[in-house]
């Protein structure tokens, strides 16, 4: 209990839950009114959100304000430069402080610390919490005190610091503030449905207590086979968790226990777990990297690339871009991608793989495509791993591992299930050819009803001379492949 009994402000961001929410639980348990604030401030921390988060946003805020007004503490929103609408809220409520929970990215972690001692500078008291990570980053470091640029060593020293979980239940009774004006959240025009882009996103999937429903179904049916299915994307084998994740509907110290949990109970076994905890393991390591980092987010890690020949070729991205390449598997990622706002994680290795290897094309060009059109996009994961798959990243994949399509449907997705869901016109396909339709013989291809150039695209490269293109131009910077 604090002796100030003035109001506090909570500044959502991206926590937005009630369970498990540092800044919401300490400015509760002081027994002090609570006023919920979430500020879009469209300018801030240098890069505008995508479309497909911004309907995210959109759902998710409708969620959380239901919970908070159950809860007895209305949501406000405002729009506008976040410290002047801070200051606002703070002069209407006469709250003099403001808790939040961090978030890490260079950019915003600069502006939460230059409006905190603003802030401070007029005596008005901010808390920042970590809610976002497993490990607040900076914390785990090698044994020289610098940052890890290997995945395998961080993971093992972050699991070895792991300490126990606080639990922070959902407050169900918050001293909320009467009279706040809020604004509408329909006024935001965040997500205006014209055209309806997003009619096959999935709004059920969005908010606290949907994460929550997911993570048990994951757990209790699909975690056992992680590590089998985590590949295969016509099968629902992965947990789906990543923009609850990125949006903080569920925190990761949630996942990580109930999953751990699931070992105690013996409903898995401690390898099964361990599959699918190194992923998260890897969303950390994203996180650390661009913090300690932040060039990372569009400057090649290793400097080398910096001369790599990257080609100018807007059809080709834009085949690439509305899943047109000719390559099935690309083409059916692509068009998840579009129609849901979500890819599998081994289909974003591959389009990504093509769109940097195949055709050449600068890895910020597949990077920003992302951010504008996944509902997970997160500036650490995305940057992360599309510099992986470019091999320009820290503890990348080398450039010259450059995936073959039409193996990697094969392998991935041998019965085809993915393709034929995304790519309906090649359904009739035998499986045999359903991943190289040219090669399949002209009267099988007839029988599928399969037209190359006509209702499916010829390959917009060839496979092999790609493939060599990519190693020359990759030789130029004085590698060998
Ligand atoms: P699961 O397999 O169930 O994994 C559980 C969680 O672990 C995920 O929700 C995610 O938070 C984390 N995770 C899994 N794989 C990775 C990974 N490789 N890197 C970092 N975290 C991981 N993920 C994003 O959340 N946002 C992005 O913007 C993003 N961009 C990507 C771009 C490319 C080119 C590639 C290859 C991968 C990208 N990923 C990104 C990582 C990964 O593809 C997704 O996190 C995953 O597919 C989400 O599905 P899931 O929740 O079912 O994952």
């Amino acid at each position: 209990m604090s002796d100030d009994p003035s109001p506090i402000l909570v500044w959502f961001r991206r926590d937005l839950r009630l369970r498990d929410n540092p800044a919401l639980r300490e400015a509760v348990d002081s027994g002090c009114s609570v006023v919920p604030l979430y500020i879009l401030d469209e300018t801030a921390d240098g890069r505008p959100l995508g479309g497909a988060s911004k309907w995210w946003l959109e759902n998710s805020l409708k969620a959380l304000a239901e919970d908070l007004k159950q809860a007895g503490a209305p949501l406000i929103l405002r729009r506008g430069p976040a410290e002047a609408v801070l200051r606002e809220v703070l002069k209407e409520t006469g709250a003099r402080r403001v808790f939040m929970n961090r978030r890490f990215e260079p950019a915003a972690f600069d502006a939460d610390k230059d409006i905190a001692h603003a802030l401070e500078d007029d005596d008005i008291e901010c808390r920042g919490f970590n809610a976002s990570l497993l490990a607040r980053p900076g914390s785990i470091t090698t044994q020289s005190g610098g940052p890890y640029k290997v995945f395998t060593p961080f993971y093992r020293a972050l699991v070895e610091q792991l300490g126990d979980p606080i639990e922070r239940p959902a407050p169900r009774d918050i001293r909320g503030l009467n009279g706040v004006d809020t604004e509408a959240l329909a006024d935001w025009g965040l997500y205006d449905g014209r055209p309806d882009w997003a009619a096959g996103f999935d709004a059920d999937a969005v908010g606290e207590a949907a994460a929550a429903l997911r993570l048990r179904h994951f757990i209790d049916k699909d975690l056992k086979d992680y590590g089998t299915c985590r590949d295969r994307p016509g099968v629902a084998g992965t947990s789906r968790l990543s923009p609850a994740l990125h949006w903080g509907e569920i925190s990761p110290w949630r996942v990580w226990t109930e999953v751990a949990n699931a070992v105690t109970d013996g409903t898995v076994t401690a390898k099964q777990a361990d599959a699918f905890q190194r992923e998260i393991g890897w969303r950390e390591f994203s996180a650390h990297l661009l913090h300690q980092f932040p060039t990372l987010q569009d400057r090649n890690f290793q400097p080398k690339f910096d001369d790599f020949p990257w080609r100018s070729d807007t059809r080709a991205l834009g085949a690439w871009q509305k899943g047109q390449t000719g390559y099935p598997m690309v083409d059916a990622g692509m068009r998840e991608l579009w129609t849901t706002g979500w890819m599998h994680n081994r289909v974003r290795m591959v389009v990504a793989s093509f769109l940097v290897k195949h055709l050449r094309i600068d890895w910020r060009e597949g990077e920003s495509w992302f951010w504008d059109t996944l509902i997970d996009a997160d500036l650490a994961s995305n940057s992360q791993n599309w510099q992986w798959v470019a091999g320009s990243g820290a503890d990348a994949a080398p450039y010259f591992r450059i995936f073959n399509p039409v193996s990697q449907g094969t392998k991935f997705d041998t019965d085809g299930e993915y393709v034929r869901r995304w790519v309906p016109e090649l359904k009739r396909l035998p499986d045999r050819w359903l991943h190289s339709p040219w090669e399949a013989p002209a009267e099988v291809r007839a029988d599928a009803g399969v037209q190359l150039g006509k209702t499916y695209p010829r390959p917009i490269v060839d496979h092999a001379e790609a493939r060599d293109a990519a190693l020359a131009a990759f030789k130029s910077l004085g590698n060998e492949a």
